[in-house]
């Protein structure tokens, strides 16, 4: 699925959070919006869910307006910072819940739920812990399986808020690779929030650079990291470093 942004505005208060915002995203990529805390990343990711209203512009998925429409019309698949699974629930019905939730209708049959998590399980290769609970879990497989549930319901995007931002050094770069593998075997559109360079440099095929509300550049990593386009990006870059 293909995301458009066009002119998209957003303030609060006196705070300009998006600031005549425009993007291209082609079905498939996956893309970065880096950036420092403050600089609208959450916000546009917000919007572009169907979670936050702009006060003017739109959102286009596969050149259709979605500006209003419901969230769960969307088919947005989410991954946020804190793990939002189920505490009460196994491994394995957490990540059947979205299949389970759905109408009688389009409901699939058990048999066909549990294929899907054991397939979804086996992807992110922890199949074999489907009957634990969530507080059994070290804090990167709680991740890989937040990613596994997002990707039950099929989604046609997926959407990432500093999904690894409570986690360690070491299992964050883990994780990194992880989201790449899973991109590169589902290939759904992404969208993925950091204010970690190196994160966006190692995740994603493009990088969206964003300070107070606006973009500063918007290109595949090497180009961004070898030619800044402007002092900011080569100052946040530095700062990183
Ligand atoms: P980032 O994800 O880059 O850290 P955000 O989109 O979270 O940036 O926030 C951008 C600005 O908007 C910040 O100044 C933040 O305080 C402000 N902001 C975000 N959400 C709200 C809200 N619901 N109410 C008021 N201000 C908000």
């Amino acid at each position: 699925m293909s995301i458009e942004v066009r002119n998209l505005k957003k303030r609060f208060g006196e705070t300009v959070v998006c600031d005549d915002l425009n993007l291209d995203i082609e079905e498939g990529q996956l893309v970065a919006l880096l950036g420092p805390s403050g600089s609208g990343k959450t916000t546009l990711l917000r919007i572009i869910a169907g979670l936050e209203v702009p006060d003017s512009g739109s959102v286009l998925f596969h050149g259709e307006d979605t500006t209003g429409a419901d969230v769960r019309e969307r088919q947005v698949g989410f991954v946020f910072q804190h793990y939002a699974l189920f505490g009460h629930m196994t491994i394995f019905e957490n990540v059947a819940f979205g299949l389970r939730v759905r109408p009688k209708a389009t409901r699939p049959s058990d048999k066909a739920i549990a294929d899907k998590v054991h397939e979804l399980l086996k992807l992110v290769q922890l199949d074999w812990i489907a009957d634990r609970y969530p507080h059994q879990l070290s804090g990167g497989q709680r991740q890989r399986i937040a990613l596994a549930r997002a990707l039950a319901v099929e989604p046609k995007v997926l959407l990432l808020d500093e999904p690894f931002g409570a986690l360690d050094a070491k299992v964050r770069k883990e994780l990194r690779r992880w989201l790449r593998r899973l991109h590169e075997e589902v290939n759904v559109t992404s969208v993925f929030v950091t204010h970690d360079q190196e994160e966006a440099m190692e995740v994603a095929d493009r990088i969206v650079v964003m300070n107070r509300g606006r973009i500063e550049q918007d290109g595949p990593p090497d180009e961004v990291y070898d030619h800044p386009a402007t002092p900011f990006v080569l100052q946040f870059l530095g700062d990183v470093n």
